[in-house]
């Protein structure tokens, strides 16, 4: 048996996706034997995380009410590029191809009707009626999931008067913006479409 405080970091550990209990031990084993200084440290940092939010606009990880691209008076706010996760962000803003503002979907159509969460859509939609959005650009992940939800989204967005664009098919089928090299991000970004 190992000690409650042990046993208690494990089912921790084997909660988050991926890890099962053998790793989980092994995690809890590799924190035991480093520094105590490092772990009270990475505990802070981790309850820090209920201070975080999603930001009210686009939905990205913030701090405050609105995140710090919305906050950035310099961004081109008649663009959004739409994404599914807030982790497609960082990617896409490694490009420097793009200088306007995003809108975190929350996954896609299909992922959602498993885990019974809701899109951001209506939000997307209100965001696009209330202010002066020239192009949207759809930037789901292309895969089946990706593509079902960006042909949704253009059926919704079709009456609203505006340029709809996706990335290009640089990107392989089937690939992921989080884990695209920068160079192909780019010139999908650059080569970026009318649907
Ligand atoms: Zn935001």
């Amino acid at each position: 048996m190992y000690p409650k405080v042990f046993q208690q970091l494990i089912e921790h550990f084997s909660s988050l996706p991926g890890i099962g209990p053998k790793m989980a031990e092994r995690l809890v084993l590799f924190l035991f034997k480093g520094e105590k200084e490092k772990c009270a440290n990475f505990a802070i940092a981790l309850g820090h995380l209920k201070d975080l939010q999603n930001c009210s606009l686009c939905f990205n990880i913030a701090q405050d009410d609105k995140c710090l691209i919305c906050r950035d008076k310099n961004r081109d706010a008649g663009k959004i590029c739409v994404v599914e996760e807030a982790l497609d962000i960082i990617p896409i803003e490694r490009t420097k191809s793009f200088s306007g503002l995003y809108h975190v979907l929350g996954g896609t159509l299909e992922t959602n009707k498993v885990t019974g969460s809701d899109l951001t859509i209506p939000q997307l939609l209100s965001r696009i009626s209330d202010t002066n959005i020239t192009e949207v650009v759809i930037a789901t992940n292309l895969t089946t999931e990706g593509d079902v939800t960006a042909l949704y989204l253009k059926r919704k967005m079709d009456p609203l008067n505006i340029t709809i664009t996706r990335l290009a098919r640089g990107l392989a089928t089937g690939s992921d913006i989080e884990y695209a090299d920068d160079m192909t991000l780019k010139s999908a970004l650059t080569n970026r479409a009318k649907m």
